[in-house]
């Protein structure tokens, strides 16, 4: 398989088949599709081939994943910490998914910092920081989702992908690509979607449960959010959107929810440039979305504590709410030609006859 080192994948085979039987694998905090999908995914496959293999996620996640992965249910660790420590404990190897920094391992990050357990990262976010004895990092693939599939191609484990795993995997494809409408201009992804349908995903199934999927509360609130909390910054090409805890107990929100806002303002002409904030309890969760070339993830770690994707990143800040946001208004006068830069790229008329 040519997207990892050869011998990386000899010797990661070789310690799976004589040293390893007991598998933990971990997404990040807050965790969605494509954490949740990847890791369902490698689960199937891993309790296929006969390893005693179980996801624990840090904490809880979006209802909508549920019916995906029967077979493996994850454990939640801010609900059930003991039993995950002692699995941990036990584990021969941990497989960390979809995420570059240990930070985004939430409560579990300190308990698996005493840990000598080797480590299997599978991830495409850009400069991992975290040492793995096996590294399987690639920024140009679609997922994790992805990703996953490839590895366990790699690893001569395929014939045990089952349904359950390929629709985990294409869920986790289709999350991360918005439904194949971002980051998925790649012959590979379509061939893997192709073998994943081969082995009983359901697309139509997996679409209904991301898209078609909410509470009327939550359509409430997307509308709330559209009609009355969008800022647009035309200057800047840039949109706004935020949240305060009171407006999210109103709308009865659950994780989830929010999921997407952010992208809204991306559909507006003349706007490649999108944050969302949200109040949470003593901090402010953010996320950023761009079109073309504009680093939210650069953006995100130099202000607000995080990073991602180029085009798609999240952090958060202890400041409050009114000063975060300040604090991002008062941020975009200084990228103003960068986005004005994109905005170019993003004109459609550009050459038409007026
Ligand atoms: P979302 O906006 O959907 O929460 O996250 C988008 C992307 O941003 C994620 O796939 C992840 O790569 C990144 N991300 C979100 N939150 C954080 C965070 O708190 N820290 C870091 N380093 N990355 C984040
Ligand atoms: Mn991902």
């Amino acid at each position: 398989m040519e997207r990892f080192d050869l011998n990386t994948c000899i010797r990661v085979k070789e310690w799976l088949s004589t040293a390893v039987k007991r598998i933990i694998i971990i997404p990040h905090v807050n965790p969605d599709g494509d954490a949740i999908g990847a890791s369902l995914g490698l689960n199937d496959v891993m309790l296929h081939a006969g390893f005693d293999s179980q996801v624990i996620v840090p904490n809880d996640y979006p209802v909508y994943l549920n019916w995906l992965g029967s077979e493996g249910i994850p454990l939640i660790f801010e609900q059930n910490a003991e039993k995950c420590r002692k699995l941990i404990d036990q584990a021969d190897a941990l497989f960390f998914l979809d995420f570059n920094d240990s930070k985004r391992l939430g409560k579990l990050e300190d308990y698996l910092s005493t840990k000598l357990t080797p480590i299997v990262l599978i991830d495409h976010h850009p400069d991992p920081q975290i040492k793995a004895e096996y590294l399987f990092s690639d920024t140009d693939v679609s997922s994790t989702a992805e990703l996953v599939y490839d590895f366990i191609e790699a690893i001569d484990l395929l014939d045990h992908l089952g349904p359950l795993g390929a629709n985990a995997l294409l869920t986790g494809i289709i999350a991360d690509t918005g439904s194949f409408s971002h980051n998925a201009s790649r012959h590979s992804t379509y061939q893997i979607v192709g073998e994943l349908i081969n082995r009983g995903a359901e697309k139509e199934r997996i679409n209904e449960s991301l898209f078609n999927n909410f509470s009327e509360k939550r359509m409430r609130l997307l509308g709330h959010c559209l009609s009355e909390k969008m800022e647009i910054f035309p200057q800047y090409r840039s949109a706004l959107i935020w949240l305060s805890s009171k407006e999210l107990k109103k709308f009865d929100f659950h994780p989830g929810d929010t999921e997407g806002f952010v992208n809204y303002p991306l559909s507006i002409k003349g706007v490649v440039f999108s944050a969302f904030f949200m109040e949470k309890n003593d901090l402010v969760k953010i996320s950023f979305r761009s079109k073309g070339s504009f680093p939210t993830n650069e953006f995100c770690a130099a202000h607000f504590n995080g990073g991602g994707h180029r085009n798609a990143s999240g952090g958060e800040t202890k400041l409050p709410i009114e000063e975060a946001l300040a604090l991002f208004r008062s941020l975009l006068p200084q990228y103003s030609e960068e986005l004005e830069k994109d905005f170019k790229l993003f004109i459609h008329e550009a050459g038409r006859a007026s």
